[in-house]
């Protein structure tokens, strides 16, 4: 097939939207009519709402958007992992049912893979997926789960198998989260948002036909979402941005933003806010001792790279090259990166940097990135999971010893019943 030219998708995208676009109608209707043109996600499939263009012309059709201010599909949040897993490993029923909603954003999705006993060691999981009759059957706990609170549905990795390795018993599934054998309680965290929460089911029912995958495929099911979560194709890092212009889907994506997007109000923070340093650094007046500026500079050296090394990960993506390095080093970096500048905060704010309230610096946001930077080195994989990965799989350094992979996961001592 003939490569597309950018000069022409450029073209054919401008004179969709001019005909099309029309900020009066409702945010629903409007990606309802993105997801039958394919431009909301020119990248997938012509069959399910694309259009099976290069993921490079993205950026051309982005900044078409942009030019005539024409609202996306829903980009940000859990349901992103939800649509990449379904696009790889989903039935024609769960694109027929799922996909749709997911770029209107009527669907909120969360993701059911750590529990108390097995976050690092996700494989471990022991909250059980047990067939009786024609439904499976589902009890046990979940933990840290995101947005489950607001959550239509739900990307559930399950055992169902206890006699086999550990790896090999694994199940996936999509769970009702609406139903009477869910339960959702929320933590609070130190940062006082509460994003995350506990789940735990009794007798929750999934209909056969929401598996996806075989049993003892959940694992490689599972390791799609991932690798979408840690290169940062879940959105979350492209934060989503309301518009001030007037019109009724301008208003509606307002609200949505506001409830959608409200457990994740302090992942900006929790990046470490570089943005912020310069500004703060002059407001202060710390901009002129010269070990500051040398933090300071530090940090933004730093960041740069990262930058850098993440647009070259994102540019042998785009040219269908395999992940290399790069890709591993981006989650690892990042959460240097928030360290670095939490430490430049404290260092330009002082004491301060503790308080929160209308009269602290900048309404509370340094405090809120002191308490929030922690959560980059454990969310998606911790900083000493990221090493292990570039050490075994990029460095090719010895694998860890393992006690728990080849026996039947009913045999392998663990300081969980079930
Ligand atoms: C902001 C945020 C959002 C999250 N959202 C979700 C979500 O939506 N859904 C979900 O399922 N989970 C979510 N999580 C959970 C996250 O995936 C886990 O917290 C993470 O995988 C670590 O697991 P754990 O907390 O059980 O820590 P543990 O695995 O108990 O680790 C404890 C410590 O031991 C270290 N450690 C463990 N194993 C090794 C090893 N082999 N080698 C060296 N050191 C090791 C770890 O690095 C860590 O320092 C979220 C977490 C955060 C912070």
């Amino acid at each position: 097939m003939e490569e597309p030219m950018e000069s022409s998708v450029r073209a054919e995208v401008r004179a969709w939207l001019e005909a099309n676009w029309n900020p009066d109608l409702g945010l629903v209707e409007w990606r309802n009519k993105l997801a039958e043109s394919g431009w909301g996600v020119p990248h997938w499939p012509k069959q399910w709402y694309g259009r099976d263009l290069p993921v490079a012309f993205n950026a051309v059709v982005d900044e078409e958007f942009q030019r005539i201010g024409a609202v996306g599909v829903a980009k940000a949040g859990i349901r992103t992992l939800a649509a990449a897993t379904i696009l790889a490993h989903g039935t024609d029923l769960h694109k027929e049912k799922f996909l749709r909603r997911i770029l209107t954003g009527e669907d909120t999705w969360c993701q059911l893979f750590s529990e108390p006993g097995s976050g690092s060691d996700m494989a471990g999981a022991v909250t059980r997926a047990d067939r009786q009759g024609n439904k499976w059957v589902i009890n046990g706990q979940k933990v840290w789960t995101t947005s489950a609170h607001k959550a239509e549905w739900g990307l559930l990795l399950a055992r169902a198998n206890w006699d086999v390795a550990k790896h090999k018993g694994l199940a996936y599934f999509i769970l009702d989260m609406k139903q009477p054998g869910v339960q959702v309680h929320p933590l609070k965290q130190m940062n006082g948002h509460a994003s995350f929460n506990q789940v735990f089911f009794t007798d929750a029912i999934v209909e056969p036909e929401f598996l996806v995958s075989d049993v003892g495929d959940g694992w490689k099911v599972a390791t799609t979402t991932l690798m979408h979560e840690r290169r940062g194709a879940d959105g979350l890092r492209t934060w989503a941005m309301g518009s001030d212009r007037k019109g009724r889907i301008y208003e509606d994506e307002r609200a949505e933003i506001a409830t959608t997007m409200e457990p994740y109000k302090w992942y900006p923070q929790r990046a470490g806010r570089v943005d912020l340093i310069m500004q703060r650094a002059k407001e202060t007046g710390r901009i002129d001792d010269p070990v500051v500026r040398q933090e300071i500079a530090k940090v933004l050296v730093m960041s740069k790279a990262a930058e850098w090394t993440a647009r070259r990960a994102r540019a042998a993506q785009e040219q269908g090259r395999p992940q290399g390095p790069e890709g591993s080093l981006g989650k690892l970096i990042s959460s240097h990166v928030a360290r670095a500048a939490a430490r430049v905060h404290t260092l330009l704010s002082g004491a301060d940097a503790l308080l929160s309230g209308a009269d602290s610096p900048m309404s509370g946001t340094i405090a809120e990135i002191l308490v929030s930077v922690p959560a980059g080195s454990i969310a998606g994989g911790t900083d000493e999971i990221q090493r292990n990965i570039i050490a075994e799989r990029v460095l090719k350094m010895p694998k860890e010893p393992s006690i728990d992979t080849d026996k039947p996961f009913r045999d392998v001592p663990r300081n969980t019943v079930s």
